[in-house]
């Protein structure tokens, strides 16, 4: 089956679905995007979602290019175009097209829409979660804006490139205080010796995940202890579990850290129950 992609007010054969070569996006990653879980054929958080993205086109003044409700029935269209059960949907929108210039365009732009949708495999990702990931810490080196969730992702490429090359999943930033901020693609966690759930704070260096925020009500109901602060690499080497928290792998147990095992060198119980819980509190639309 072909897979089908909304561009622009239409649904293109993905080998026929283009955007112009002068859109902002391509030339200067002038936009953002967003990754929702589909389950069921249903898509999960998808308000969070769509107020996310409404905050970060409004932090880079872009327009939506349509109304929340029409994106949301856009964004069923295409799952169900694609037949999506279980995977993932991508949406981007950019500031448009214009002839190359840094600032913004003088005479106003439409911007450009793509959304696709794909299967995953739920089999495969409940196998990696039962192994658990390997984690390695790299220098912070991105913009202040993280909670700006732009597509200019260039050392978080870089980041999980070297992770990948390094035997590992997932890379950790570390700050110049030398606390880790966040994964390349997912925010991270630990599970004190004494049962803490441990995060930091959205405020700064990090972007205010969709499943972060569920998990705390997650967290909360279950009555676990929680404690949102920064932690550094050190502590994150003797913790008694850590996880990293993403759409696509929600709650994604970490067995080692730097090479250095991670409590008893396989996923944690507590992080298992977290990522067993998870659906109960999110919501499907
Ligand atoms: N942090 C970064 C840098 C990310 O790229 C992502 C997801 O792509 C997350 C955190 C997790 O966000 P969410 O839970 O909304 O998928």
């Amino acid at each position: 089956m072909s897979r089908i992609a909304y561009v622009n007010g239409q649904y293109r054969d993905l080998r026929d679905a283009t955007v112009h070569i002068e859109d902002r996006g391509y030339q200067f990653s002038d936009g953002v995007y967003e990754v929702c879980e589909v389950r069921g054929g249903r898509i999960v958080d998808l308000p969070k979602h769509v107020a996310r993205l409404q905050r970060s086109l409004g932090e880079l003044r872009i327009d939506m290019p349509m109304s929340p409700q029409v994106l949301k029935i856009v964004i069923h269209e295409t799952v169900r175009r694609n037949r999506v059960t279980y995977g993932i949907i991508y949406l981007q929108i950019t500031r448009g097209v214009a002839h190359r210039d840094h600032a913004f365009p003088v005479n106003p732009v439409k911007p450009s829409i793509v959304i696709t949708a794909k299967n995953l495999s739920y089999a495969k990702n409940q196998a990696t979660a039962a192994r658990g990931i390997g984690v390695i810490t790299v220098p912070e080196n991105r913009w202040p804006r993280v909670d700006i969730k732009s597509v200019a992702l260039l050392p978080n490429v870089l980041a999980k490139q070297q992770a990948r090359e390094q035997g590992a999943y997932e890379a950790w930033f570390v700050d110049h205080d030398g606390f880790v901020t966040e994964g390349a693609s997912s925010n991270a966690w630990i599970i004190t010796k004494e049962g803490a759930v441990v995060t930091r704070s959205a405020e700064s260096g990090i972007l205010a995940g969709v499943t972060r925020k569920v998990l705390l009500d997650v967290i909360a109901s279950l009555q676990m202890k929680f404690e949102e602060r920064p932690f550094t690499p050190q502590e994150a080497y003797g913790a008694a579990e850590a996880f990293v928290t993403a759409s696509s792998q929600i709650v994604m147990p970490v067995v080692t850290i730097d090479g250095k095992s991670i409590g008893t060198g396989v996923p944690g119980p507590l992080a298992l129950k977290l990522r067993e819980q998870f659906h109960g509190f999110s919501a499907f639309s």
